[in-house]
């Protein structure tokens, strides 16, 4: 079962050759997620292989343009492809009024449902859920209202070890039950108790987004132990006033982020385009916390499930 994330953009403020503005598609099982929709992003999806007719859910952390200028593009191609399904966006407040205007412009009337749900970005809490994960608003400090998304994947139901079914000759009506917790009870009256046949799923797995946004220690219990931490660093640490003067942060910050929260791994984006390399971003965050990686467009992390759960 897939967690993956792919990076479509790396870039702030504007496109520069090699690096988009930004945008990000994550993966849980076959469930895509889009977040930020920065301009070029549906060429980025074309080149990274990306299937953008499987997004449903779109994540809009603000409204500045690098963040939201290919939504337009985005939304007016599926309603030229004939797209049927509908498309809800998760944004702050003002979202709505902005694809309004570009819309009635064109006389576009979208051929798909198209439902806006604005965030509060002053408070952590839950936006949205399906069968495979939960996503949460993480509150952050931008110049604008900003919010970050907590994707957390749901437990799964415990995994039947398929030599107990032939064992017991164990109806396949009755598995679904059995993973869920229930025992099984044998024809001779016998009962067979759930551990006996069950393996834990795998722990679940869990990204957080942060972007953009001012070193925020706030954030700390919020993404604690996330497996992957996105966090922005439009700067290194020689322009650290800049970076709070613009509401932004460092990668030296970034670092310390992930370090105090005990995140698994940390990946870094949304550089400026003062800087040519981005290798120095990657080497200023390892100083803090190791396992630090900067993007590059097209970059794509994989966090993998344990193959089997333990019983203890
Ligand atoms: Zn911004």
């Amino acid at each position: 079962m897939n967690f993956e994330l792919t990076i479509l953009g790396t870039n702030a403020a504007l496109p520069i050759v090699g690096r988009s503005p930004s945008a990000q598609v994550l993966q849980i099982h076959h469930h895509h997620f889009l977040i930020d929709c920065g301009e070029g992003t549906q060429l980025r999806m074309l080149e990274t292989g990306v299937r953008h007719n499987r997004i449903i859910q779109i994540f809009i952390s603000h409204l500045h343009g690098d963040h939201v200028f290919g939504l337009i593009g985005l939304l007016t191609t599926w309603h030229l492809s004939n797209r049927e399904a509908p498309v809800d966006i998760f944004a702050p407040e003002g979202l709505e009024e902005m694809i309004g205007v570009q819309l009635e412009s064109g006389h576009t009337k979208l051929k798909y449902p198209l439902e806006f749900h604005p965030i509060d970005t002053k408070r952590h809490a839950l936006l949205f859920e399906n069968e495979v994960a939960q996503v949460f608003s993480l509150p952050l400090d931008h110049r604008v209202p900003t919010s970050g998304f907590l994707f957390r994947e749901k437990q799964r139901s415990d995994n039947i070890i398929p030599e107990k079914i032939e064992t017991y000759q164990i109806p396949v009506e009755q598995i679904s039950a059995i993973k869920d917790g229930a025992d099984y009870i044998l024809p001779d009256g016998r009962r067979i108790p759930h551990q006996e046949l069950t393996v834990p799923a795998p722990p679940p797995r869990s990204f957080a987004y942060c972007a953009d946004t001012r070193y925020r220690k706030e954030l700390i219990p919020l993404v604690k132990g996330v497996d992957l931490l996105y966090h922005e660093a439009t700067f290194l640490d020689d322009n650290k006033d800049r970076a709070h003067r613009t509401y932004h942060a460092t990668a030296r910050q970034a670092a310390t982020l992930a370090k105090k929260a005990g995140v698994g791994q940390l990946v870094l984006g949304h550089f400026s385009s003062r800087y040519e390399k981005i290798a120095p971003f990657a080497e200023e965050a390892r100083k803090v916390f190791p396992n630090a990686i900067a993007a590059e467009d097209g970059t794509r992390i994989e966090i993998p499930a344990p193959e089997r759960g333990l019983r203890e």
